[in-house]
């Protein structure tokens, strides 16, 4: 049983039931009898201090049912969920921006832990997978099919994702970062990609999207820039940075005000802007 004591109440807060299912079947009975269970992965997110963190009254170990690896299928990458960031930094076979992200977790031992379902699972605002995963137009499969990751976090979906399927990216994709120290938590999390066809005005832009975690309660894509640049309505660094900038409405905390973030938003999502669009053209 794990326990911790918090520090303002003295009281020991507890995982008082733990499960280590053999099938999916019983998975899903357990998460029907309590619908607050909690899917135990890694445990680097449902362990995690702060020490007076409220931990789950209940556990399932899923580690015997969801798979891990990662494997080519057709013009998919397909990545197990319970493949650790630190296999997903180190594969050959995942497009070059996941790989970046999964590497941005700055301690290997975490790394070597987390795993890219509880990535996803836990929905963080500032998780480094769930921008580049929303760009490469990644898909979790669950027992009831596959969704958009984006869907899924943008849905506070709660379903077992078995693996996730990443389609070969056909343009630009690139993951960006910022923080006040190489482990400090971040305040941009972020993915821009761009895909072209030849013939289209504007350099044959077809298609973009502007991931970005950190300035809301979960990721969310910028609709409005994405078209922006995709209609050639941003014609310098200073118009992306500013239509950015208005796009976003990050809140002031422990990690900076909500000006700086804002401010620093925009300067280093739009140098992706800038990196993708001259990657293509
Ligand atoms: C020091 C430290 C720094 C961290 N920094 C970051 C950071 O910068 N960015 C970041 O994103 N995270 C960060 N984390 C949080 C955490 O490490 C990651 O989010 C990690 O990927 C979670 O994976 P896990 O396997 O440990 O998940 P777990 O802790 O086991 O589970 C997390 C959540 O995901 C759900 N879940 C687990 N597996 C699945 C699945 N297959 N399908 C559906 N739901 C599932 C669980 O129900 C639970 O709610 C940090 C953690 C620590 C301890």
């Amino acid at each position: 049983m794990i326990s911790k004591r918090s520090e303002s109440t003295g009281e020991v807060a507890r995982i008082e039931n733990y499960h280590r299912p053999a099938d999916l079947r019983e998975v899903s009975t357990l998460k029907s009898e309590d619908p607050n269970v909690v899917f135990l992965a890694g445990g680097t997110q449902v362990n995690r201090a702060p020490l007076d963190r409220e931990l789950p009254q209940t556990v399932i170990d899923i580690r015997d049912i969801v798979p891990t690896g990662i494997v080519k299928e057709g013009t998919d990458v397909v990545i197990g969920a319970m493949t650790t960031l630190q296999e997903l930094a180190d594969s050959d076979l995942v497009p070059t921006a996941l790989r970046q992200a999964a590497g941005f977790i700055p301690t290997r031992s975490i790394r070597n832990q987390a795993t890219v379902g509880g990535n996803i699972g836990a929905g963080r605002a500032d998780s480094y997978l769930i921008p580049v995963l929303i760009a490469l137009a990644a898909e979790a499969r669950s027992v009831e099919g596959n969704i958009p990751v984006e869907d899924y976090v943008r849905d506070d979906h709660e379903e077992l994702i078995l693996d996730i399927h990443v389609p070969v990216p056909v343009g630009e994709c690139i993951v960006v970062k910022e923080s006040r120290s190489h482990v400090a938590l971040p305040v941009v999390s972020a993915a821009v990609s761009m895909t072209v066809d030849e013939g289209l005005p504007n350099y044959g832009l077809s298609g973009a999207c502007v991931a970005v975690g950190c300035v809301a309660s979960k990721t969310i894509r910028l609709t409005e820039v994405e078209e922006a640049i995709v209609s050639g309505n941003l014609k310098t660094r200073e118009d992306v940075e500013a239509a950015i900038r208005s796009a976003i409405s990050p809140k002031t905390d422990i990690l900076g005000t909500a000006e700086y973030k804002t401010y620093i938003n925009g300067v280093v999502i739009a140098n992706a802007v800038v990196l993708c669009l001259e990657a293509l053209v």
